[in-house]
């Protein structure tokens, strides 16, 4: 369907497209603008699903959240938000950075003895991957593959596109190594500073059944620590818990099985 967002991006992008190129051919333009806003609020919104086709929920058919954390592992961040989860008892997915997997493979390998998923992020995180030749995302998303398998010798099932951008290319190419696109349904908005109340806040206020939800144990450009995660992680838990919301990987959440392991 086409969400409010989507409609909203594709008007004002119209609007712009037919504004700048008017002047010269003012009708003729505008389904062609129409075309290229359609294709770019495909791409760019994280829930739109009708360029790419990409997981982001669940149908709420079981009391359960998969919370994911992107741009790890790092090695202050990572083995606290480990601590948070087991004395929770709780499950996550983990979409890691390969170059960071190869820095630090025994954070991963502690990630999945841990019983959690990990996912592909790409090797380099490109923010513009959306850009690149399908052969170009391929090796990358394999050299990903490969970072994993040598940490922890597992396959990801899941891909999340640097920054949830997609292209088609991108969608070959994740689909060539049989990895299956998944962005979210709710972002903790941890990257925008605010303070660890005000991220358990936001998060246990809209949280439902299904949802996949948006986190960091890392950053893609290093220069941003994620302590206000860490320090928000007990109160989310303890909050989905009183609501009888388990945390259980992607596979469990999406596919009503556990992971491999
Ligand atoms: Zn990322």
């Amino acid at each position: 369907m086409f969400g409010c967002a989507a409609a909203i991006v594709t008007a004002v992008s119209t609007a712009l497209i037919a504004a700048i190129v008017g002047w010269s051919v003012p009708w003729v333009a505008l389904p062609f603008a129409g075309l290229v806003a359609f294709s770019a609020a495909g791409a760019l919104l994280p829930r739109a699903n009708w360029l790419v086709p990409t997981a982001t929920r669940a149908n709420g058919a079981i009391a359960a959240v998969a919370l994911t954390f992107d741009d790890g592992p790092d090695p202050q961040i990572t083995p606290r938000v480990l601590e948070a989860l087991a004395a929770a008892g709780a499950k996550a997915t983990f979409f890691c950075i390969g170059e960071k997997l190869d820095r630090f493979p025994e954070i991963a390998q502690a990630i999945s003895a841990a019983g959690h998923e990990i996912g592909n992020h790409s090797y380099r995180h490109p923010r513009l991957m959306v850009f690149w030749r399908r052969q170009t995302v391929l090796e990358d998303l394999r050299r990903c593959n490969r970072s994993i398998a040598s940490a922890t010798g597992t396959s990801p099932r899941w891909f999340r596109p640097p920054v949830g951008f997609r292209s088609p290319n991108i969608g070959r190419a994740a689909a060539a190594l049989r990895l299956q696109l998944v962005n979210w349904s709710l972002r903790t908005l941890d990257t925008f500073g605010a303070d660890a109340e005000h991220l358990a806040q936001r998060v246990l206020a809209k949280v439902r059944a299904g949802d996949i939800v948006l986190a960091h144990d890392g950053s893609d450009t290093n220069h941003r620590q994620r302590s206000n995660t860490v320090a928000a992680l007990p109160q989310i838990l303890a909050g989905l818990q009183r609501r009888g919301l388990r945390c259980v990987t992607l596979t469990e959440l999406l596919e009503g099985r556990t992971g491999d392991r």
